[in-house]
């Protein structure tokens, strides 16, 4: 905020001085006011003072500037104010000049289009779009398409998209690669593929530009081979592929899984010097994280060539999401020590790496010197890291006072730490009071009916717990159900509880059923308290006995190679049972097992998790 300030007061002055400069000028000169060279030369001290310019205080001081000298509010210099205001968040201060302007030319109706784009107007978009056409029959340009699209394509819809589409075809745009290329991307975000696949294929001789763009849409949508497909037709076109394209091949695996393929763009990366650039360096290490593999994102981590302070921040946070505290803690040292300056996002990460690793007196510190040393304030991410790192220590009176003590409003996240805590210590007073709280700030989410709904089971207390229940049910809520991935042979198989879907799933059950024995000889007990219903113990082993967790378990050690680690992803956080069970099963299997929930990766070899059981 000080910063900015003092910025536009700085913009300002310059803009004052250099006014003055040019008024001196004119005065010496004893040229006539508006002589043409000397005006030309005012306005461009006024339009260097607009475009500069940073806040609604200055711009609304050079507006009264350039109507008291110039009167002056047609022309170019009326279009980038309009702009500016814009830029601002000012929208009425721009409508209102716009308004005013006595010769509104298609630079002007572009200022306007393109300043409710950037503020994500679509509508106001096409509304002015209409004007413009009705209003004074003027034609758009590209310009004033690419605009609208973009805002379409920011806000996803795709009817008035498509209108915009019609207009481009029938004006001849659709030869404009900037326009094909930024309805590729329209298509792409909205989900129609075919679409976007069309109007590449209809370009002819495709750019860099048209092969990023369709590559981007085939990953954003979740056809990582035929992405990777692509890529290679681009490469075998002679088309060097840049930064963009890489980004757009790293941005899909996210959600899919899929190991090989960033290998594959890893080395690719390698070969032709790519690694050098930081920026997708760090996706490539913030990917592979994702993917379970901790050790691949130290070596891009090494390979790096410039370090900036976000992938740093990336590898901290890989660090802290695999429960590796120790590491984490040691790796923030070395930061501090090669002068990387941390910033709030960085201790986000470090907070989170101490709670994910029940380091409590280390992040008790850490949140200390955060404002003691560094000068940066704690934020709501911070506040909720604190209040997760003392509830799963079972602080859960020093996280409450916490958040009486915080200086601002706590938000979802931050009761919603303690809500987990009070699930694992089985606090029910505080429960009720975290869970009321998350009623009244998102009624919407599911999750924390349930949660509290669990508390209620877990203390037998089953009136209570039906009864929130039905407040779930009678608000319109329903369960996510819970969905484990692994990926084998290229495919990701999912799996949801009891799933009986599986082409080996006969196989699987008797696998499954096989492994539960085993680990029961070696001292396993299901922990039936994860199960929530008023039900009879035996039933509930058999509930619990199918989670989605287990029966991925159960594939991947049927289809992959003894020496090979289980990556499993689940779309909710693990049960204590399956974690229970997961643990045994790396000891009994001699198997390193990889579980990535909705809060971090579990790594589970030799009976042990690296949460710690802390999660
Ligand atoms: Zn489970
Ligand atoms: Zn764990």
């Amino acid at each position: 905020m000080i910063k900015v300030t003092s910025c536009s007061s700085l913009a300002l002055r310059v803009f004052k001085f250099r006014f003055l400069i040019c008024n001196v000028q004119l005065s010496q000169s004893f040229l006539p006011f508006h002589t043409y060279s000397n005006l030309d030369s005012l306005v461009s001290t006024f339009i260097a003072a607009i475009t500069s310019c940073s806040s609604v205080f200055s711009s609304r001081a050079i507006h009264a500037r350039i109507i008291k000298s110039l009167n002056y509010r047609e022309g170019f210099i009326g279009d980038q104010l309009v702009s500016c205001y814009f830029k601002l968040g000012c929208e009425e201060e721009a409508e209102k000049l716009f308004d005013e302007m006595p010769d509104k030319d298609l630079a002007s109706w572009n200022s306007l289009i393109s300043g409710y784009s950037r503020n994500g107007h679509v509508f106001r978009c096409l509304i002015a779009f209409n004007r413009m056409k009705f209003e004074q029959v003027m034609q758009p340009n590209d310009f004033t398409l690419l605009s609208i699209i973009s805002a379409c394509t920011d806000m996803r819809v795709l009817d008035e998209g498509k209108y915009i589409h019609g207009i481009a075809l029938k004006l001849g745009m659709l030869c404009e690669p900037k326009v094909v290329n930024a309805l590729i991307n329209l298509y792409g975000k909205c989900g129609f593929v075919n679409e976007a696949c069309g109007l590449f294929e209809a370009i002819s001789g495709q750019s860099l530009v048209s092969w990023n763009s369709i590559i981007a849409v085939y990953m954003q949508n979740g056809f990582a081979k035929e992405g990777m497909r692509l890529f290679n037709l681009m490469r075998r076109a002679e088309i060097k592929p840049d930064q963009a394209t890489m980004l757009a091949l790293l941005q899909g695996y996210e959600d899919l899984g899929i190991g090989k393929l960033a290998d594959m763009v890893h080395g690719f990366m390698l070969r032709c010097g790519l690694i050098a650039n930081v920026t997708i360096s760090t996706a490539l290490l913030s990917l592979y994280s994702k993917l379970g593999r901790l050790s691949a994102s130290r070596e891009v981590f090494r390979e790096m060539i410039n370090l900036d302070k976000v992938a740093w921040t990336a590898m901290l946070a890989a660090y802290a999401v695999h429960g590796r505290g120790r590491e984490a803690i040691e790796f923030f040292e070395l930061m501090v020590k090669k002068d990387v300056v941390p910033d709030h996002v960085t201790f986000t990460h470090l907070l989170s790496a101490c709670g994910h690793s029940g380091l409590v007196n280390e992040g008790k510190d850490y949140f200390k010197d955060m404002s003691e040393v560094y000068g940066i304030e704690p934020r709501l991410d911070h506040y909720s890291c604190m209040v997760d790192l003392l509830g799963r220590s079972g602080l859960l009176s020093d996280a409450y006072d916490l958040i009486k003590g915080m200086p601002m409003e706590p938000n979802s996240g931050v009761w919603g730490a303690l809500l987990g805590a009070c699930r694992v210590y089985g606090n029910i007073e505080l429960g009720k009071e975290a869970a009321d709280r998350l009623f009244a700030l998102d009624p919407s989410d599911s999750r924390n009916y349930i949660m509290l709904s669990n508390i209620y089971s877990a203390a037998g207390l089953w009136k209570e717990a039906a009864r929130v229940r039905a407040l779930m049910k009678e608000r319109g809520l329903t369960r996510i159900p819970g969905c484990s991935f692994i990926e084998h042979g290229n495919v990701i198989h999912r799996f949801v509880v009891g799933d009986q879907s599986h082409l080996e799933s006969e196989k699987i059950y008797k696998k499954l059923e096989e492994l539960i024995g085993k680990i029961r000889v070696a001292g396993f007990a299901s922990k039936t308290e994860y199960v929530l219903h008023d039900v009879e113990e035996e039933v509930k082993e058999h509930m619990i006995n199918k989670h989605s967790e287990k029966l991925a378990i159960a594939f991947g050690l049927l289809v992959t190679e003894v020496s090979m680690p289980l990556i499993i992803t689940k779309n909710l956080r693990i049960c204590g049972d399956c974690h229970s069970m997961a643990k045994f099963v790396s000891l009994i299997e001699k198997r390193t097992i990889i579980i990535r929930d909705s809060k971090r990766f579990h790594h589970f070899a030799n009976g042990l998790c690296s949460c710690g059981d802390y999660w």
